[in-house]
């Protein structure tokens, strides 16, 4: 079988080539860098990040004297590692009980799964979880969702019809009452140009505070790795809808550039606490910074 490194590296595979290719030559001079900007911008890496990066490089090609191109790309895998290590962060559950989170996303992008994925290792790790689902309008959703919890053997709330931000109030309850470790509530699909949509996880995240103050613990966004660029316009949209404490990238094992991770690491930073590399349950990793930036690098 495969592991998911391999798969995480075949996925960016196209970037990693690409940026390769900038050092295929011997020589460390302006054209080199020049190309090296247009392979991060291609990978989605975004204009502030592409030139920290540029700029970063450069100062560790001195620094360190770097008489060959091998040594840069060394040093550029450094610098992205450096860059998305602030990113790296684990999902802590177990101070609060139970931990709620919250989990949205645009339709498609992979957020039913991984919540399928998300409860199978918090389950793994020995907690009890409790799923809720707030998608209250589409029975296709409430049924996929079952569908999780069921091959992952844990209990779900849901009420078709009811207001999305009743059905998280009553699960907050019900995990307290019935002493799980973590509600997982899973919120419809939506798109940050739905304004109606947006309001509406505000508001559910409003009604969590009221079932319990220090809730919810932690708010996520699921964003697809492949949808480049896009993904940050969706980060800082559902922030501002409801403050994200993390991310979940995915699709990361099929054709996606993955420099977008470098614009949220620079423009708008928020913990990517899984990655997703695969459809099946176990597909779901810890991000780590440094592996990520050698899959990247190439
Ligand atoms: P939702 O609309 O956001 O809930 O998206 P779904 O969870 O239904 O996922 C949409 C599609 O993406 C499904 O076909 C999933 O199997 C697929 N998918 C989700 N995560 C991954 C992943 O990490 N890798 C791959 N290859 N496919 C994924």
């Amino acid at each position: 079988r495969v592991g998911w490194m391999d798969r995480l590296k075949t996925g960016l595979k196209r970037t990693g080539s690409s940026i390769s290719t900038v050092f295929i030559g011997t020589q460390i001079d302006d054209a080199l860098y020049e190309d090296l900007e247009t392979a991060l911008l291609m990978a989605d890496a975004g204009v502030p990040a592409t030139e920290f990066l540029l700029q970063d490089l450069k100062r560790r090609v001195k620094e360190v004297r770097a008489t060959d191109t091998a040594q840069v790309k060394g040093l550029l895998r450094d610098a992205v590692a450096d860059m998305l290590a602030p990113l790296e962060r684990p999902l802590v559950v177990g101070v609060y009980h139970p931990t709620v989170i919250m989990v949205s996303g645009v339709n498609g992008a992979g957020k039913t799964t991984s919540i399928g994925k998300l409860t199978k290792h918090l389950a793994d790790a020995g907690a009890s979880v409790l799923l809720a689902a707030a998608d209250t309008f589409r029975a296709a959703a409430r049924e996929q969702l079952a569908v999780w919890a069921d091959r992952t053997q844990v209990e779900i709330i849901t009420q078709q019809g009811a207001d999305p931000s009743a059905v998280a109030f009553d699960a907050v309850g019900a995990g307290r009452a019935r002493r799980k470790d973590v509600v997982l509530i899973d919120t419809a699909g939506r798109l940050p140009t739905q304004k109606h949509l947006m309001e509406e996880l505000t508001k559910i995240r409003r009604v969590v505070t009221k079932a319990d103050i220090t809730a919810p613990h932690e708010v996520l966004l699921v964003i697809d790795g492949n949808t480049g660029q896009n993904a940050l316009a969706q980060v800082k949209a559902f922030d501002a809808a409801a403050p994200l404490t993390g991310l979940i990238v995915t699709k990361l094992d099929g054709t996606a550039k993955g420099g977008v991770l470098c614009a949220i690491a620079r423009e708008k930073p928020v913990p990517v606490y899984f990655i997703g590399v695969g459809e099946r349950l176990e597909d779901l990793q810890t991000f780590k910074a440094r592996e990520f930036a050698e899959a990247l690098v190439g």
